[in-house]
């Protein structure tokens, strides 16, 4: 079950964990407003289902090229890119596997595993899903859980340390395990093929794990829960909530929530005083490189609060409710297609086309080459490897804090003025 599926089956999910205790009126404010399932979340889906299915059999993602994944109404086809994406975690499952058992260790997995966190959030048949749980027990008594989680997005780089979604996953899985296994140490693994090869990772003794559960995450979901069970005769106050950028991001209410619309209002007011408009008389200036830093860092929330108020627009719209200065009008059509393929090739046969007028053929991915010979014949494949060139990533804006190492980019030198320094414009004349 993906992220987003299993925000729908429990008030208090362990992927929805940094909202309800970081806004503890997030749940209540979030009763009876729509789900925006993007393609984005579904695509998401689909990569999961595609990674259960290599774990679980032992194969390769090449192997389910051109399959077709269904999440709900829409349909995936497995491609080159996912499938590679989606092996780069499945190697490190496999290598991480393989590490504990050179280290001696006997090793347990759980793909998929659906987990209780009724003990946690006091929710009635409330579960999770981990992407991949691994219980490695050492010869000299050590046992660790390790619990291992799959995004897909190409979003911002998410750190394991302190990862509460991480966190509840790993205390579903103790709890789920301990009659048979006494763990001594919990490590939890973000894996995000998509931004990076390497996951991210963060280990802790047991004892910080009780700690969350008691002191962060139960406090957390009783008054959240307090909040749901009162909000229809005690209406919430804004000190209820608590809006910021990473707590609102997956929020279902965050469109119609009116202390996010208040902290963006104030951010932007904030930021832009900032910014001083008019610095020498009525003269106003461009904003410099400056300026356009402190911006930058508020761009994500104002950013993430436009889209959700146009698409909830666009929700009630679709709904038949009006909203007021905005209509709906049809979009661009789309790409035009056969109605049926084989009459339209029966038909140009029959116009006596000729084969290479009538079908494209394209020569195989360097990735279903590598599937076709690495294995059966590794000379053949090592000749056509050297064919194969991948382009670097594109460079793309990231904040200050990101982990990744930043590009030191040479700025251009301005050419005139170095002509103009070193000509005396004799030419000119
Ligand atoms: S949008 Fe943000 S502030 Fe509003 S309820 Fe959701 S998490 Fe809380």
């Amino acid at each position: 079950m993906s992220e987003a599926e299993e925000r729908q089956h429990a008030l208090l999910s362990p992927s929805s964990a940094w909202t309800w205790i970081t806004c503890k009126a997030s749940t209540a404010a979030q009763l009876g407003q729509p789900d925006d399932s993007s393609e984005y979340a579904d695509e998401g889906t689909a990569a999961h289902e595609l990674a259960k299915w290599c774990l679980d059999a032992g194969n390769d993602a090449t192997a389910y090229i051109g399959r077709i994944i269904t999440v709900g109404e829409r349909e995936f086809e497995v491609d080159d890119e996912m499938a590679g994406f989606v092996q780069t975690y499945v190697d490190g499952v496999r290598e991480r596997v393989e590490a504990y058992k050179l280290a001696g260790a006997t090793v347990e997995m759980f793909v998929e595993q659906r987990l209780s966190i009724e003990h946690i959030t006091g929710e009635k048949g409330a579960k999770g899903t981990s992407d991949c749980v691994l219980i490695a027990c050492f010869a000299d008594g050590h046992t660790e859980i390790c619990v291992i989680d799959l995004k897909y997005g190409r979003g911002v780089a998410v750190d394991a340390t302190n990862n509460y979604q991480g966190l509840m996953y790993a205390a579903a899985a103790v709890e789920e395990h301990s009659d048979f296994y006494s763990f001594r140490t919990v490590l939890i693994v973000i894996h995000q093929p998509r931004l990076s090869e390497k996951p991210s990772e963060w280990s802790l003794p047991i004892a910080d794990l009780v700690d969350f559960v008691e002191k962060t995450a139960k406090p957390a979901a009783e008054q959240a829960m307090l909040y749901v069970e009162s909000v229809d005769f005690a209406p919430l106050a804004l000190s209820d909530f608590n809006p910021g950028e990473k707590q609102c991001k997956f929020c279902k209410a965050k469109a119609v929530c009116p202390a996010l619309a208040a902290h963006v209002e104030e951010t932007i007011s904030m930021d832009f005083d900032q910014i001083p408009l008019s610095t020498l008389g009525d003269a106003v200036h461009m904003l410099d490189n400056d300026r356009l830093g402190v911006i930058y860092e508020s761009l994500d929330l104002i950013d993430g609060w436009m889209k959700a108020v146009r698409g909830r627009i666009e929700v009630e719209l679709l709904a038949g409710n009006a909203v007021p200065g905005v209509k709906l009008v049809a979009g661009r059509k789309g790409a035009r297609k056969w109605s049926s393929t084989d009459e339209a090739e029966t038909l140009l046969k029959s116009m006596r086309l000729k084969q290479d007028e009538m079908y494209t053929f394209k020569v195989i991915s360097p990735t279903q080459a590598e599937k076709l010979l690495a294995k059966e014949s590794p000379r053949r494949w090592k000749k056509v490897e050297a064919l194969v060139t991948q382009a670097d990533g594109k460079p793309s804006v990231a904040p200050e804090h990101d982990k990744r190492p930043a590009l030191v980019i040479e700025p251009a030198v301005d050419e005139f003025e170095v002509v103009a320094a070193e000509d005396d414009g004799g030419d000119l004349v």
